[in-house]
């Protein structure tokens, strides 16, 4: 189902909060994003408010084209070849900044994190703004990205969200640091690391864990355990006299697609424990998994 372009008059609102500094939920392929101007500090100081995210944890820039890199980062011959390879795509690269990107998306560092997103409505938005869009996922900090535009509004009542449909990806975009001379692979997503490893290179094994990406993170309400069995933890777990609901694994892709929402739902029935099949191998199983173990450490025990 192709994603659905907002009607004219929701677009011109969404450019007109953003003229104001105002946020814009914002659909991307990968979760929904909270977005603002990129390049104005009140605006960007609005999303950590909004969020209750800490402000050293950078945020990223997404951009309408390539050809925006120059403005932001310095010149890097492995960036060009990625971003000709995945770009518009679920890409974050990591990279030396210019002076002109505020201290507000970077932390304070020294490199700045860039996307093209490939979701048409964010396309359009960015394309008509002319300016890069910082846009972190649309969710309280440590919770569940929203991957519908009804997701964000139960997160950020109050915040209008441009709706273009369920998020096709469903999880965040694979970061790769690009600032040092080894590439480090910092967040696993739908790119994979052999196919970045095949245009520029082995990673490294990253020397910093990216900022923000904290063990507990994406979590649940409701306590949340891996489980490689889940219906004989199941039974287990019942016998103790604990309610439990299963979030199974299946095929990768959709699999990644229905993560969050399912995640979401099944913590709205209020279970005591939710049991989460880990995925099989392959880029979004590795991505899968790596959410679900942050959800799994953030979460509490069984009620
Ligand atoms: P999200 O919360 O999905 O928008 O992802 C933002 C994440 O991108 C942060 O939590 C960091 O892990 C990563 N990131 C953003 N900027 C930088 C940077 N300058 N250096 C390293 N990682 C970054
Ligand atoms: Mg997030």
């Amino acid at each position: 189902m192709p994603p659905s372009l907002p009607a004219p008059a929701d677009m011109q609102r969404a450019l007109a909060l953003l003229h104001a500094g105002q946020l814009v939920g914002l659909p991307t392929e990968t979760v929904y994003g909270l977005a603002a101007d990129g390049l104005n500090p009140f605006a960007l100081r609005q999303i950590f408010a909004a969020k209750g995210r800490p402000v050293d944890h950078p945020l990223i820039l997404h951009l309408g084209d390539a050809a925006w890199l120059p403005r932001f980062a310095e010149p890097d011959p492995r960036a060009d070849a990625l971003a000709e390879a995945f770009w518009p795509g679920p890409l974050t690269l990591v990279m030396r900044r210019l002076p002109g990107v505020p201290d507000e998306v970077t932390g304070g560092r020294e490199t700045v994190a860039l996307r093209v997103p490939a979701h048409p409505v964010a396309r359009a938005l960015l394309w008509a703004y002319g300016r890069p869009l910082a846009a972190p996922s649309a969710n309280r900090f440590g919770r569940v990205s929203p991957t519908t535009a009804a997701h964000v509004r139960e997160e950020l009542p109050g915040v209008f969200v441009l709706d273009g449909g369920p998020s096709e990806v469903g999880v965040e975009s694979t970061i790769v640091d690009l600032s040092g001379p080894v590439p480090a692979l910092l967040r696993p997503g739908a790119v994979s690391a052999e196919a970045i490893a095949a245009l520029i290179g082995p990673l490294g094994s990253s020397q910093t864990v990216a900022p923000g990406t904290l063990p507990g993170h994406y979590a649940p309400r409701t306590a949340l355990r891996l489980s490689h069995s889940p219906d004989a933890d199941a039974e287990a777990a019942r016998a103790q006299g604990l309610t439990v609901a299963i979030l199974r694994a299946g095929e990768p892709q959709d699999h990644a697609r229905r993560l969050y929402a399912e995640l979401r739902r099944l913590d709205a029935e209020g279970v005591d424990l939710l049991l989460a099949e880990p995925s099989a191998d392959g880029a979004l199983g590795a991505a899968i998994n790596d959410r679900l173990t942050r959800a799994a450490y953030g979460a509490k025990e069984p009620r």
